[in-house]
């Protein structure tokens, strides 16, 4: 990397490989290519591929295909999460060791049962920005004894932030500089709002918060440019740069493309893909249109 590289802005889209692209990812790819122009910056591509079960060569192949059509130009090769599951875990032992990140053992199944049944009782659980409840305290409470004692049987578990030990250790509030659609300017991040995330998945050795806070410092991204989905997560991003010491890139939360009942197109539910509006024979031009652009 030249000296002159280094002093450019650096954009990156950061699709996951799960199924076929749709408008959504067509606007996002073009807002990061827009501003990366404008600024005279560079624009990088990375495959957020850590599912190893749902993400699939063939997708990512369609990416190629799309961004090719869509005539994004980005700097070759992109990067692969999957190809650095070593860094993630390396980083995450360094958290366990300053006994931030906790193994957890509960599945999914059970801390539903515990959330409903407290909230039989006229309780009211936790819930994330995202609707989900956050991690029971139990495990969080285990000695080291009873922590080794269960790892050492082979019982599947996750490794999870301990939030308020981590903002406790930290002992400073959090923001982030933001430029998107919707409140701009500096933010307040909330970290606490999203209880114990997980940082290591118990079916994959990392986890989406801790892979992309890792990529965006390792490939010197400049500017984030996302779906305002992910508003929120950046108050995790925030707290995670600052106990790994990285630096906070500015944030831009981007309008989302909705269908006509206003919900967030999914690749799951079969919206508008890219590889459709491209064998219709749609311009480029087309599709910025399409996307309000
Ligand atoms: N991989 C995420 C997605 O496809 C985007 C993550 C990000 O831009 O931070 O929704």
């Amino acid at each position: 990397m030249t000296t002159t590289q280094r002093q450019k802005p650096v954009f990156r889209f950061a699709p996951s490989p799960n199924g076929p692209l749709h408008l959504g990812h067509a606007l996002s790819a073009f807002i990061n290519q827009d501003m990366a122009k404008a600024s005279g910056g560079r624009l990088l591509l990375r495959m957020e591929d850590i599912d190893l079960t749902r993400c699939t060569p063939d997708f990512e192949t369609g990416i190629y295909q799309d961004m090719d059509w869509l005539e994004i130009d980005w700097e070759k090769p992109a990067r692969r999460q999957s190809e650095h599951f070593g860094e993630y875990q390396a980083t995450l032992q360094t958290l366990i060791e300053r006994g931030l990140v906790y193994p957890s053992f509960m599945t999914r199944g059970e801390v539903k049962a515990e959330v409903t049944a407290f909230e039989a009782n006229g309780g009211s659980w936790p819930r994330d920005p995202d609707g989900s409840p956050h991690y029971p305290p139990h495990d969080r409470g285990l000695t080291q004894a009873e922590r080794g004692e269960r790892l050492g049987s082979g019982a599947k578990h996750a490794w999870r932030l301990d939030t308020k030990r981590a903002l406790d250790e930290l002992g400073a509030k959090l923001d982030w500089a933001e430029t998107g659609d919707g409140e701009t300017g500096t933010i307040k991040a909330d970290p606490a709002a999203w209880g114990d995330v997980i940082l290591s998945r118990s079916d994959a050795p990392s986890s989406y918060h801790l892979s992309v806070v890792l990529d965006d410092a390792l490939q010197g991204i400049t500017h984030v440019v996302r779906g305002t989905d992910l508003f929120h997560a950046t108050s995790v991003h925030r707290l995670l740069q600052s106990l790994l010491g990285l630096p906070a890139p500015i944030y831009h939360h981007h309008r989302l493309i909705t269908d006509a009942s206003g919900r967030k197109l999914s690749k799951s539910e079969g919206d508008t893909g890219l590889a459709e509006l491209r064998a219709k024979g749609l311009s480029v031009a087309g599709v910025r249109q399409l996307v309000g652009l």
